[in-house]
This record gives C-alpha cells, structure tokens and sequence, in this order.
C-alpha cells in the first residue's frame, strides 16, 4: 500500500511547536473535485470493511478512534459515511454529553474507560476525556462541579490533565490499543454558514440549540484551547489528525484514509491455522461427509 496523499500533511505525532494557524480548514491538499473525493471514499469504504473483518477474526488488537470539534463540524456525518461499511458487531460509537452525577462521583477518565472497545473492535468516541481539557477550561465552572478535593484544583491543572492523558494513551497503546484522534477543524465563517443552515431548513432545526450559537462567543478560547491540547497530547503511538472540516467531502476522505492506513500498518490477514487446527476441520470434514 502506498501511503495516501491525504493524510500525512494533516498527522500530527509531535506536539511540540504545534500551531493551528499552520493549518487551514479549507484546504483540499490540491482535490478540487467533490465528484473524485466520493468516488475515493466508496473504495476506502469497502477497503475499511475488508480490514475490520481481519482485525475481528485477529482478535489481538483493537483501534480507538477519537472525534473533537466545534459544533457543526460534521463528527456524525463522518463517523456515519466512514463507517458506512463496517459491521456493526464489530464496531460501536459512544457520543459523551455532559456529564451524569453519577460520572462527577468518579474520575475523570472513568465514563470513558468503561466504553474502551474490546480486542478486535472498533470503538468511536464522539467526544471524549479530551472535553476535560476544552470544554472544561473553557467555563471554569465546569471544573468547580466536578467535586475535586481543592488542594488538587492548582493552576497546574491542565498540564496535569494533559499528563494523566498521555500516561492513559501510553498504557493502552501498550496493551493493544491502537489510538487515532481526529480534530475537525472548522473556520467560524463555516460554522456560522452551517447554523443558518440549521435555522433555515426545517429538518435540522432539531439540530440547533441557542446554547451552540452562545459557544461560539468563546470561539478564540476553544482554539486556544485545542491548540494547548495537541501540544500537549500529540504522540507517535496516539497522534492528532488536523483535518480540514470546511468541505465535508475532504473531511470524510482524510479520515477514512487515515483509519485504513492505520489498520493496514498491522498488516493483520486472517489468523494462520496451525496443524491442530487442520487436524479439526479434517475430522469435521469426515463427520459432515
Ligand atoms: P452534542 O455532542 O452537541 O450533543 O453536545 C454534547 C455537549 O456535552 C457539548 O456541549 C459538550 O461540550 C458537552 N460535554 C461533553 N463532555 C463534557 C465534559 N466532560 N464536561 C462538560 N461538558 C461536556
Ligand atoms: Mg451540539
């Protein structure tokens, strides 16, 4: 497999340096063409179906896939177009809210960890701990609610968090865990266009809250926020996809490159049968005859 042109430029794997300004969120990376995109998306939708199937019969390693964006940046319609082939038993989605009461009584990574995907499934965060470093930070009092004994809340906090994370990713990476998070960047110009949009047309109003469009005063805060965050958070074994969110087409096409990449990476196959194996399917063979 050659490597996708549509997926290094936007793979983070050292945080180091990292600015968001580097990356614009209309770029295309020279596909003009929507038509083209889709067309390279169908094949990398069966090509997906064909990996998972090989990482299910594998059974060894699983693959964490993390989603954070501003509102209307298109994580469902990725997550739903991506997917589109992958069977369902093998893969589930977990969309993480505000949290529970019951989430607040535990820490932080709690919730998430109990919805890791077992070996040789695909599990989608849709929204993540990393909401602990953004949302979070961005209203402090989040953070006031979430019943830390005080001494703990320090101006140290986030680089605490962003330690905790990594130490988190480094674990489950050497475990099996193959992680990849994906931030959809959207320019605030597009956002305001897809909110419209959601006035506009009936059947996305249900897709609107007064409360999305109040997010959006605290815009400069979020992308300080998120840039903190890949900083701190971008690993060879758990990189950052920046990708472009302003044309939905693009978005999909880079994200489905980047899974399949990661997935043929492991080179799975299906698991070799080994001479007790072939002696049993022999001896069901003569039973069936
Ligand atoms: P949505 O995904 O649009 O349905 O909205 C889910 C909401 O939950 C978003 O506004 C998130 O910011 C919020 N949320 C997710 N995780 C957390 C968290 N750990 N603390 C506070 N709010 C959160
Ligand atoms: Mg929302």
């Amino acid at each position: 497999m050659k490597p996708s042109p549509f997926v290094k430029p936007y793979c983070v794997t050292a945080g180091k340096g990292f600015r968001l300004k580097d990356f614009a969120p209309d770029d295309t990376a020279g596909l003009h063409s929507k038509e083209k995109a889709e067309e390279l998306l169908r094949h990398g939708v069966t090509r997906l179906s064909e990996l998972q199937e090989e990482l299910y019969a594998q059974g060894r390693w699983s693959l964490l896939l993390i989603f954070q964006a501003m509102d209307a940046a298109g994580k469902d319609g990725t997550i739903k177009h991506v997917m589109s082939g992958v069977n369902p038993q093998g893969c589930e989605v977990v969309s993480f809210k505000v949290p529970s009461s019951q989430e607040l009584d535990h820490d932080f990574l709690w919730r998430t960890t109990r919805r890791l995907p077992e070996r040789g499934r695909i599990g989608i965060f849709n929204r993540s701990y990393y909401e602990e470093t953004l949302v979070v930070r961005v209203h402090p009092e989040l953070l006031a609610r979430q019943k830390l004994p005080p001494p703990l809340v320090t101006k140290d906090i986030w680089k605490e968090r962003f330690a905790d994370i990594n130490a988190f990713e480094r674990y489950l990476s050497r475990n099996g865990v193959l992680i990849r998070k994906f931030f959809l960047q959207l320019s605030r110009k597009e956002q305001k266009k897809r909110f419209l949009a959601r006035l506009d047309v009936p059947e996305k109003n249900w897709k609107f809250s007064l409360a999305d469009a109040q997010e959006r005063q605290h815009w400069p805060a979020y992308m300080a926020a998120y840039e903190d965050m890949i900083r701190h958070t971008a690993t060879e074994h758990a990189p950052w996809y920046v990708v472009p969110a302003d044309h939905k087409w693009f978005t999909r096409l880079v994200v489905a490159e980047a899974i399949i990449e990661t997935l043929d990476s492991l080179r799975l196959g299906y698991p070799k049968v080994d001479e007790a194996k072939r002696k049993e399917l022999a001896a069901a063979r003569r039973t069936l005859d």
